[in-house]
């Protein structure tokens, strides 16, 4: 029998107040935070190079540097990899803004490459042609929290002589081949910011193992100097040098989640498994996979609706979209974190970074085009997908997920009434 929707009047699947919100707070928390607060150094203090050391550490990674944000890290990845004027970063064409803004940053100049569609990340066979005499660097982003398969990608630069960087910024914990992502690469970063496996609110976490790659991000990190923070300043600008310096309070609130997160890595597991359980047979639906030697850490259940199956190919984000608010009316946390591929976000159509024409008219530059038709794949995904963070996240347990489920399965199975919304 037909259910009627909750966006038509029906009862909603998931009840009002089921999904806690992220991260829960306990007094591991309270206690780190309000001892930064009664110390005397607030800016970056003993919590930043007690956090910078533990989550390198915690990584595998022999060098950390905390920031305020992960774009911050990954800018500094960009310049510490030697990218420059006119220089060539081989970028995915669907991910974050700032995994190809952070390009710019340092006036080099960002190429896309498609995405592949099982995985949702940088296609690594497509990579190889996107290479010219101008690439200096391939930024690949572990997207939703999936590990890029780095064996071809370090194949490939090992060929051409390229540097790797990794976005991390999603991945905290996931691995390939039974080792965590940030470590493949020259360097990487990672985010801290609110709705990532790890929250301080804001922050971000550059790590590399190579000497040199850490002292090149530091001088950026830190107004162009050169000293360590625990040295004496000499307050000299030795480089072009940012301010991406992390503060005390943030760290002491990152390093109370950091000894709570491989807990709640394990449950975001578990309660990604349920929803594959739950959700295995809907017709329609298209569910994110794991491949062999990957390890997911489940930041973002993405799931891509059929629409050659539903019949929905032309027009297919607008019925996306009616989907998605009718789930949202059952009380399922879903929504749109990109609905745009990046090659068309007017930042490069307009090229309107530094103006002038700057860095794609530097005459260091070689011409690039931007034609969002080139990128067919990460189009489909944009206009197919719709994601999910706070459900799978602790404290919510497979309860929730089962609940979510069951939200979307619903909708799933009343797509005539989906059909009949303004
Ligand atoms: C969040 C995110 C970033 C940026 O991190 P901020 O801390 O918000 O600057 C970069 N890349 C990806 C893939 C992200 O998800």
């Amino acid at each position: 029998m037909a259910e009627k929707l909750a966006i038509l009047g029906g009862e909603r699947a998931v009840p009002e107040g089921a999904v806690k919100k992220w991260p829960p707070i306990d007094d591991v928390d309270r206690k780190m935070v309000l001892a930064s607060l009664e110390g005397a150094e607030h800016a970056f203090g003993p919590n930043c190079k007690a956090f910078q050391e533990e989550f390198a550490a915690w990584n595998g990674s022999r060098f950390g540097i905390t920031t305020n944000s992960g774009t911050a890290a990954l800018h500094m990845c960009v310049a510490a990899c030697g990218c420059g004027a006119g220089d060539e970063v081989i970028v995915p064409a669907y991910t974050w803004s700032s995994s190809a803004t952070c390009v710019l940053h340092h006036n080099a100049i960002p190429v896309f490459v498609d995405i592949d569609w099982e995985t949702m990340n940088i296609d690594p066979d497509g990579i190889e042609a996107a290479v010219t005499e101008q690439t200096r660097a391939i930024l690949v982003v572990h997207l939703h929290g999936l590990a890029v398969n780095m064996e071809k990608v370090l194949a490939v630069a090992r060929r051409h002589g390229l540097k790797v960087i990794e976005d991390a910024c999603q991945a905290h914990g996931a691995t390939f081949g039974g080792r965590k992502v940030g470590t493949f690469g020259d360097c990487a970063a990672f985010s801290f910011n609110q709705n990532k496996c790890l929250c301080s609110g804001e922050g971000g976490m550059f790590v590399t193992d190579d000497e040199a790659v850490h002292a090149a991000a530091q001088k950026l990190w830190s107004f162009g100097e050169t000293r360590s923070p625990s040295q004496e300043r000499d307050y000299h600008a030795y480089a072009l040098g940012w301010m991406y310096r992390n503060n005390d309070l943030t760290a002491a609130f990152a390093r109370a989640e950091l000894t709570k997160m491989d807990g709640y890595l394990a449950r975001q597991k578990q309660n990604a498994a349920r929803l594959t359980e739950c959700l295995a047979g809907v017709p329609g639906l298209i569910l994110p996979t794991e491949p062999p030697g990957h390890g997911h850490n489940w930041y973002n259940y993405t799931i891509r609706f059929d629409m050659q199956a539903l019949g929905h190919v032309a027009g297919a984000a607008a019925f996306r979209d009616k989907i998605v608010k009718a789930m949202q009316a059952e009380g399922v946390e879903t929504s749109l974190w990109q609905r745009f591929i990046l090659p068309a976000m007017t930042v490069f159509q307009a090229r309107n970074a530094y103006g002038k024409g700057c860095p794609w008219q530097c005459r260091h530059a070689r011409p690039v085009e931007y034609r969002p038709q080139d990128y067919p794949v990460a189009q489909r995904h944009a206009d197919w997908h719709t994601g999910m963070t706070t459900p799978l996240r602790a404290p919510n347990g497979p309860e929730v997920a089962g609940l979510t489920a069951r939200g979307i399965r619903k909708v799933m199975e009343n797509l005539d009434q989906v059909e009949q919304l303004e």
